[in-house]
């Protein structure tokens, strides 16, 4: 084994200024829930993603679960869900006893096939059942084909909720994602652009859906002095201490956009030439994408090796890297529900991989990250 120093896929990287709101919650005695940090952490969220409100929530998950139970979604309904993400996208609509139906990508930017989706709809609506909301994913921080997806969801009257978990800083058309369907989530997970060490958000230009949603994950009280409660309620909150260290984050967030972007294109210049290595670009000028992980494709005949060739000879230097997500209707919790496939999450999944993208990275770490592939690739 190599004594080298581990690098990851993506690991927190601090500003600086957290500690500052951090000591502040301590010094006002700020530790509960709630408080002046996440006050202005929501306003700061919603002023960058250009949307009028937004909830901090303990995670993306809860911020997912809150914007389904709004909805209304319930046992017997149907949610269409992108198939190509991470299992929290698809985790709440299960545990509302509702069915998740998949919809495969379109290969440009590896979101929703806007096609696909249409067809689904067009099959739901000769057999009067239509899906109660429909999650788009902007995978890796690639921004979907919004206005393709919009005018088909806005044709049938569904709902879009935008799972933009890993793509805070992305645009489309100019106007950051997160900003396009009736709600989205963020998350702050460890390992996301920004972090709170745990948390979430939930945006939206609606003001009573915010509300509603800080009231949900407060445990529903009733505005009463006893504790009263009309509807079930969760403790889905954002700490105010956790609150400050993503105020501090949000101080940086374009600087960690650009750092992102900066390792895609130099990945992308080192090893584009490659005949069979493959990098997915921004389709046309529409979309900027924040570059949470640079992602290849790794054609095993025109390289000589394989995607696992690569992964393990990282692997052996110390070097993080990662499959692209197993789309979610290959998972075996998944097995039963209803899908519209066109084969691209599959091949995504059996020739992608996710390389180092930390915005902490040096220029000789990523130079380590550069040495291994390229040796990897003449060696065969
Ligand atoms: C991280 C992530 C989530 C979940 O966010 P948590 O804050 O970890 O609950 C949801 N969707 C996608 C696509 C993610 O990457």
């Amino acid at each position: 084994m190599s004594q080298k120093k581990r690098i990851y896929l993506s690991s927190p990287h601090m500003s600086g200024h957290e500690q500052k709101y951090i000591n502040e919650a301590f010094e006002q005695n700020w530790i509960a829930p709630l408080g002046p940090n996440v006050d202005a952490f929501e306003r700061t969220l919603a002023d960058y993603c250009g949307v009028d409100h937004a909830a901090a929530l303990s995670s993306g998950t809860a911020a997912l679960h809150l914007a389904l139970i709004m909805l209304g979604v319930k046992e017997g309904d149907e949610v269409f869900v992108s198939t190509f993400t991470f299992s929290a996208t698809v985790n709440p609509i299960v545990y509302q006893g509702a069915t998740p139906v998949f919809i495969d990508s379109e290969n440009e930017t590896w979101n929703m096939d806007p096609a696909l989706l249409e067809k689904a709809l067009e099959e739901r609506k000769s057999s009067k059942r239509m899906p109660k909301a429909i999650i788009v994913v902007h995978l890796y921080g690639m921004p979907a084909k919004m206005d393709e997806i919009m005018a088909v969801a806005d044709g049938y009257g569904i709902p879009v909720i935008e799972d933009a978990a890993e793509a805070l800083g992305s645009r489309y058309n100019g106007r950051p994602v997160a900003s396009f369907g009736k709600m989205a989530i963020l998350s702050f997970n460890g390992n996301k652009i920004i972090t709170t060490s745990g948390g979430g958000a939930l945006l939206s230009d609606d003001e009573e859906l915010i509300k509603e949603a800080r009231f949900l994950a407060t445990q529903a009280r009733d505005p009463a002095p006893h504790y009263q409660h009309s509807r079930i309620g969760y403790n889905y909150r954002l700490s105010n201490v956790l609150a400050g260290i993503g105020r501090g984050q949000m101080e940086v967030i374009d600087e960690r956009v650009t750092k992102r972007r900066e390792n895609y294109f130099y990945y992308r210049e080192n090893l584009g030439r490659y005949e069979g290595i493959s990098f997915p670009d921004e389709p046309d000028d529409k979309f900027f994408s924040n570059r949470w992980l640079t992602t290849i494709l790794v054609d095993p005949v025109k390289t000589g090796v394989s995607r696992e060739d690569i992964y393990e000879y990282l692997e052996k230097e110390n070097i993080e890297s990662r499959p692209l997500w197993k789309p979610m209707h290959l998972q075996p919790v998944f097995s039963g529900y209803p899908r519209y496939l066109n084969g691209t999450s599959e091949y995504l999944f059996k020739y992608g991989l996710c390389l180092p993208s930390g915005s902490n990275m040096d220029e000789f770490t990523r130079e380590r990250v550069i040495n291994i592939i390229k040796g990897v690739l003449k060696n065969k």
